[in-house]
């Protein structure tokens, strides 16, 4: 239930003591664009598909 290898989340390598969860600093730095330019409040929590409401880009509305 406690995973203590964890991988990183960027690129799925094992992560690194001083930058986990993820394997070096230029995957955390990419996570921190990531979630930042993505509009995400959860630092360290995968992407929830329950927190999708305006939609992505209309892939399960109807099409225009
Ligand atoms: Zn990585």
């Amino acid at each position: 239930m406690s995973p203590k290898a964890s991988s990183c989340p960027i690129c799925g390598q094992p992560s690194h003591p001083e930058t986990r969860p993820f394997c070096g600093k230029a995957c955390r730095d990419r996570d921190l664009l990531q979630w930042l330019g993505d509009g995400y409040r959860v630092p360290g929590a995968p992407a929830s598909d329950e927190m999708k409401k305006s939609g992505d880009d209309g892939v399960d509305s109807t099409p225009a």
